[in-house]
């Protein structure tokens, strides 16, 4: 949104080819584990449903897929008969911490919701309450089948931590924004300490171009510059934001950080609901990537993002949630159904938007962002969820990239990453103690409210 720091706003994802990524050289560790061997699985392929498959994952990697692989010695094996693999997803726009605020304000219009109920929460937030928000967020993320969220929210360090130990992938930026200077002085020595990391990768998180000065951004451009990292971004979310930089500048938003050098494959720009075919354009010329969030701008009712111009263009346009405090989960199997169905309504024909090319914008489209090498192929990042295929709204077996985009209901069964399994047989260990101190957190912070 417009003037919340982090609610819910535009964004544009950035990373580069799945091969050759930067970010993926970091991600050679567990090498010393035994292999584990997926039995029987069935998987997608081109669209089609193929059964009976086995994966082989040696270390943080896929190694090998096909039928009646041999397992190493010692390897540990999973039975997936009755389940479907797919590559894990990455969310590309979330406020994790957040997922604690979920349900504490909704309905409302977005000025008073700010003023009244999230800034004064947000300003008593404390380093226990992000630790135990992400965790809880991350609980939700492995349920979804998400195996690495982009971010940015305050507390990076902890929110770096708190993923880690939860075993997830992630993005992580330190938030930048003039009315709290020492977060731009704070920002690369955070980058500093986490580069490298094989699951945090630290990016520059310049809230949006209307909380950060020319000054500031041109200082977040270089530091993204020295590091290689990620620029992540609210741009252009809503009318009054587009306006205003008319008014003030004479030049869109896009046009303005395309001005100041910005606009790159580095650069992930969220919502992007306001975008003239000019600025779409420009957009793909200069390979920013988009990360769309269409249940968030639906429900603060931002607007609806041109994707079909975006995609005519060439933009790489992937799919975030935003934070719980506008969507209000981080679920990307609701985030696919309800932008196909908005886009379909947008441009007046069910013929646009496919299942398939709106699968394509939550994996392949993400994995291009992130520059990571993910997929469910030899070689790519062991980052996967098995999904129990008896489930009603699975049933008949007739397009599986269907169902999971329009009839998804649950039944991620099983969630790998980087080679860890975090969740099996829809256990996650640790679950219960997070949702009780979760809870905790919350009622302290409401009751300090008074
Ligand atoms: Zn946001």
């Amino acid at each position: 949104m417009s003037s919340h720091l982090f609610g819910a706003e535009l964004l544009s994802l950035t990373i580069a080819q799945c091969s050759g990524q930067p970010y993926d050289d970091f991600n050679t560790f567990y090498l010393h584990l035994n292999p584990m061997l997926i039995k029987g699985v069935s998987l997608l392929q081109s669209g089609l449903l193929l059964k009976n498959r086995d994966i082989l994952i040696q270390g943080n990697r896929i190694i090998d897929i096909g039928r009646d692989l041999k397992d190493g010695e010692g390897a540990e094996t999973i039975d997936g008969h009755g389940k479907l693999a797919i590559p894990g997803f990455i969310n590309c726009h979330t406020h994790l911490a957040m997922t604690l605020l979920r349900g504490y304000a909704d309905d409302m219009e977005l000025m008073p919701w700010l003023k009244e109920k999230i800034w004064p929460l947000e300003a008593r937030l404390t380093e226990d309450d992000i630790r135990w928000g992400v965790k809880l967020g991350c609980l939700e993320l492995i349920r979804f089948g998400i195996t690495c969220y982009n971010d940015m929210y305050y507390f990076p360090d902890v929110t770096a931590e708190a993923t880690r130990e939860m075993g997830l992938r992630a993005f992580i930026s330190g938030v930048v924004f003039d009315m709290k200077p020492e977060m731009l002085r704070d920002v690369e020595p955070f980058i500093r300490r986490w580069k490298g990391d094989e699951l945090i990768m630290p990016a520059v998180g310049p809230h949006a171009a209307y909380t950060c000065s020319e000054e500031t951004l041109l200082k977040v451009k270089e530091i993204a510059d020295r590091h290689d990292a990620m620029v992540h971004m609210h741009v252009s979310e809503t009318r009054e934001e587009v306006d205003g930089f008319l008014l003030t500048k004479g030049m869109s938003p896009v046009e303005y950080l395309d001005h100041l050098g910005l606009l790159n494959e580095r650069l992930a720009a969220v919502h992007c609901v306001w975008l003239s075919e000019e600025d779409c354009y420009l957009l793909a010329e200069r390979k920013a990537n988009v990360v769309d969030c269409t249940v968030s701008n639906l429900k603060l009712t931002s607007g609806i993002a041109p994707l079909n111009t975006l995609m005519k263009a060439g933009v790489n346009v992937c799919l975030g949630t935003d934070g719980a405090s506008s969507n209000n989960n981080l679920s990307l199997f609701e985030e696919m159904k309800v932008t196909a169905i908005v886009q379909k309504n947008a441009y007046h024909t069910p013929a646009a938007f496919s299942a398939e090319q709106i699968w394509q914008l939550a994996t392949e489209n993400a994995y291009r962002a992130a520059r990571l090498n993910m997929g469910l192929r030899a070689g790519a990042l062991a980052d996967l969820a098995l999904i129990d295929l008896r489930r009603p709204w699975l049933c008949p077996e007739t397009n599986m990239v269907s169902h999971l985009v329009y009839s998804m209901a649950g039944g991620v069964d099983t969630t790998i990453v980087n080679g860890r399994v975090l969740m099996r047989e829809g256990v996650i260990p640790g679950e219960a103690e997070i949702l009780e101190k979760a809870q905790r957190r919350f009622e302290r912070l409401t009751e300090q409210m008074g």
